[in-house]
């Protein structure tokens, strides 16, 4: 295959060489000096050809800012990146108890071509090949080539553009394909594959074989990082719920083999794949997408896993490093006609309303004032949020206390 920049890639939304393009720039050339060993995947003629210098990382924030740095707009194929997005999609199709009847949601701790059933008879994961097939084989449509319309079309609204096939990679992958033909066979004996294997085996082996750039992958992470809406179009592509169960598998089994390590030290969930991308997440901050072709023993991007160790360190992405004093929901406090308005803003979640409930209880004095909590800079309000505001305004009221709650878009629920 040879790699070229894509023609139709995402528009540039953020300020280009700015502090984030400066620092990203940096990582790449630190790691590009350094001596980060691995090797091209050679099972087929299209990425062994590929060119072990290509480097190039991409991310976008939640906000829909893109920065790139290196190769970002290079093409190469999705391949395995392509399975937590088909599993998505097959959420939002068939809802989880459909899928995970047929497919679970432990870490194999095992290659990602493994032979890796549960108790139950059903792959124990849809990040790894076996489950992965499965898990296409539920996408409903009444062909292969139906179900690959299907599979594509979401993909391309998680990148934000038509993403197109790489006909020899998939040629190829389906020339060579004897033991994901065996597996998906194996996941039809026992009962968890759906319909033929045939119609199963040629959807994936177009899936792993679209083509992407490093900023594509950056999209799609962006996508799940921002509760399945992508940042670049503003479509919402899968639910909230479904973007937070992919984004869990992901965590729990994305990186085959080494998942456990890689949450330990990367601590974002992330997919790779032998094409030599990564993409990774920081959930509602950032999608990162990474492409660097040789691969680590585990299959891993080599270079790409370097880069995103160090992304983690330098700009705080770590998931279970998340500030504790966030940015306080109280905009302002000011008086009205003898009102204390209360302006909020922001995402409101429990340590939010928790924050609004004991600066309220501090600074107003309720003998002489009446309160009104202004919901208008409010960009969304967690179900837990709006149940502790209205339990704070059903006190109030109850002790003789005049607390009014003015939410204009409703953002309370009735
Ligand atoms: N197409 C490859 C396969 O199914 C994808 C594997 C991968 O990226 N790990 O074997």
């Amino acid at each position: 295959m040879v790699a070229r920049p894509a023609e139709d890639a995402p528009v540039d939304a953020g300020p280009t060489g700015g502090p984030v393009d400066a620092a990203l720039e940096q990582v790449i050339e630190r790691i590009r000096a350094g001596d980060t060993a691995g090797i091209v995947a050679s099972y087929i003629p299209e990425l062994a050809g590929a060119d072990p210098e290509h480097f190039g990382v991409s991310a976008i924030s939640a906000l829909g800012h893109v920065y790139r740095a290196g190769d970002a707009d290079v093409e190469f194929t999705i391949q395995s990146i392509s399975k937590p997005f088909v599993y998505a999609l097959a959420l939002e199709e068939i809802g989880i108890e459909a899928v995970r009847a047929r497919v679970g949601v432990e870490p194999s701790g095992e290659p990602f071509n493994a032979i890796s059933f549960d108790a139950a008879g059903r792959p124990v994961n849809p990040m790894i090949n076996l489950g992965a097939i499965t898990t296409t084989s539920l996408i409903p449509a009444d062909s292969a080539d139906e179900r690959f319309g299907r599979i594509r079309s979401a993909l391309s609204a998680f990148a934000g553009r038509a993403l197109q096939l790489d006909e020899a990679a998939y040629l190829s992958e389906a020339s060579t394909g004897d033991r994901n033909v065996a597996l998906a066979g194996l996941a039809k004996a026992n009962g968890a594959l759906i319909g033929e294997v045939e119609d199963a085996v040629d959807p994936y082996f177009r899936q792993c074989s679209l083509k992407v750039t490093a900023a594509d992958l950056a999209a799609m992470g962006a996508t799940l990082a921002s509760g399945g809406i992508n940042p670049l179009t503003g479509e919402q592509v899968i639910s909230a719920e479904t973007a937070r169960r992919t984004l869990s598998v992901m965590a729990s089994c994305g990186m085959y083999d080494l998942s456990g390590q890689w949450i330990l030290d990367v601590g974002m969930p992330a997919k790779s794949g032998v094409g030599g991308g990564i993409v990774a997440v920081t959930p509602g901050s950032f999608g990162i997408g990474v492409f660097s072709p040789p691969l680590d023993d585990a299959g891993n991007s080599a270079r790409g896993t370097a880069v995103l160790k160090e992304l983690v360190a330098e700009f705080g992405l770590h998931l279970f490093d998340r500030p504790v004093t966030p940015v306080s929901p109280i905009e302002t406090i000011r008086e009205h006609d003898g009102n204390v308005v209360v302006y909020l803003r922001g995402e409101l979640d429990f340590l939010a309303a928790e924050r609004i409930a004991f600066e309220i209880a501090e600074s107003v004095s309720w003998e002489t004032e009446s309160l009104v909590l202004d919901l208008g800079s409010v960009t969304r309000v967690e179900p837990v949020a709006a149940r502790l505001l209205r339990v704070l305004g059903a006190r109030a009221r109850a002790h003789g206390r005049d607390l009014t709650i003015v939410d204009e878009r409703r953002l309370l629920g009735d």
